[in-house]
């Protein structure tokens, strides 16, 4: 029987995992049933949480041996957060999909079966985004329309990161460990043989979106910095442009002074090239910045993510030697000490512990 990995970053998700539990394990049986021959297992990834979560998700894994939880110690964001999860599935497909059912957990038996078909990337592409702001479906296609322009960057025009990958490319995944993630672009990096399956998404099942403008702009600065150098060319045309006009000017003002002399006092044309000029400067310098920045955190080479606590994971699954896992290593609940704790029926939450400039609210919540 073959096992397909499914992997759930949560961020708050407390409103909708048990029916997101509940209709991705009806897609499942419905699949078995079909005599496909998938086994399911879910890999639950709290992103540090600051609600109920992480005791939603214990008291799932207690009562269902197929669900694994790992909770992250600190809040590291979607992209991390999936990478994650990917570190710890160990099935024969992965597929990655949001918690907030958005993504219906039913397309996953259509990416399955072209996995089957031997497809190693299926690209779920949305037809219907219902439910989101104009303003966040205008920045969306503003984004698309961009990367397309730069040309580098591949990606799947309207594919957010729900996906289905084997088990080859979840393991070339993997080895890339940069701090400044774009999943979706990477994905489409790697070749293999991939294929678009177009879906009709839904609205949010509950809560709000936890991608506010500002993770969305960093998003898009990783696409671009972290997977490209067209800023970098870019600054060459703009000072090739400047330089040639900075010449055609300096033409003109040969050719004045011999025919009509010096009858301008110059201020405005001076102004107006030093502006020109710092501002050019000071652009490249900011955007060469972005990259050194990104060589600095690299350097630092910090691992992506580290876990406090995880559910149903055992030892003898941590094959994989980086930093993450060997970290992960230590917080291994053994499984007996899993069901006693997550049991409870109501588990105490400790949010009194919070500090106060709430950087981590996340912690003492999600223990
Ligand atoms: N998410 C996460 N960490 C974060 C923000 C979001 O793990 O810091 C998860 C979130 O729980 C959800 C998925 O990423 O499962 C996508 O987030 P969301 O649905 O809020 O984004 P949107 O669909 O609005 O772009
Ligand atoms: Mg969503």
């Amino acid at each position: 029987m073959k096992t397909v990995s499914i992997i759930v970053p949560c961020y708050n998700e407390e409103e909708v995992l048990p029916e997101f539990y509940k209709r991705s394990v009806d897609a499942a049986a419905a699949l078995q049933n079909d005599g496909a021959g998938w086994e399911h297992e879910w890999i639950y990834v709290n992103d540090c949480s600051s609600d109920r979560t992480g005791n939603v998700l214990a008291a799932l894994a207690a009562n269902d041996p197929r669900v694994k939880v790992i909770n992250l110690a600190r809040n590291r964001g979607h992209q991390i957060a999936v990478t994650a999860g990917l570190d710890f599935a160990h099935g024969d497909a992965v597929v990655i999909i949001d918690a907030d059912l958005q993504d219906p957990p039913e397309v996953i038996a259509r990416m399955l079966s072209l996995i089957d078909e031997g497809f190693d990337i299926v690209h779920a592409q949305r037809t219907q985004r219902p439910g989101e702001t104009v303003f966040k479906l205008w920045t969306a296609k503003l984004f698309y329309t961009m990367l397309r322009r730069i040309g580098d960057v591949k990606v799947v025009e309207n594919a957010g990161d729900f996906r289905c990958v084997s088990k080859p490319v979840a393991e070339t995944m993997r080895a890339f460990r940069e701090p400044h993630r774009f999943l979706r672009g990477m994905f489409t990096h790697l070749g293999y043989e991939q294929c678009i399956l177009q879906y009709d998404r839904d609205v949010r099942h509950a809560g709000e979106s936890k991608y506010p403008f500002v993770k969305m702009a960093k998003l898009a600065a990783d696409a671009v910095f972290s997977m490209s150098s067209a800023p970098i060319r870019a600054i060459l045309w703009a000072a090739g442009i400047t330089w040639g006009l900075g010449f055609v000017y300096l033409i003109y003002s040969i050719v004045t002074f011999f025919t009509v002399g010096i009858n301008e006092p110059g201020w405005t044309s001076a102004v107006f090239l030093l502006t020109v000029y710092t501002g050019l400067i000071l652009m490249s310098i900011a955007v060469i910045g972005q990259y050194i920045g990104r060589v600095f955190e690299q350097g630092q080479d910090r691992p992506l993510y580290w876990v406090s606590k995880t559910h149903n994971i055992k030892s003898d699954q941590f094959e994989l030697s980086i930093p993450e896992v060997e970290l992960a290593r230590r917080t291994v609940v053994d499984d007996q000490e899993a069901t006693t704790s997550s049991s409870m029926a109501e588990p105490k939450v400790f949010l009194a512990e919070r500090p106060a400039d709430g950087w981590a609210t996340g912690l003492a919540a999600s223990r």
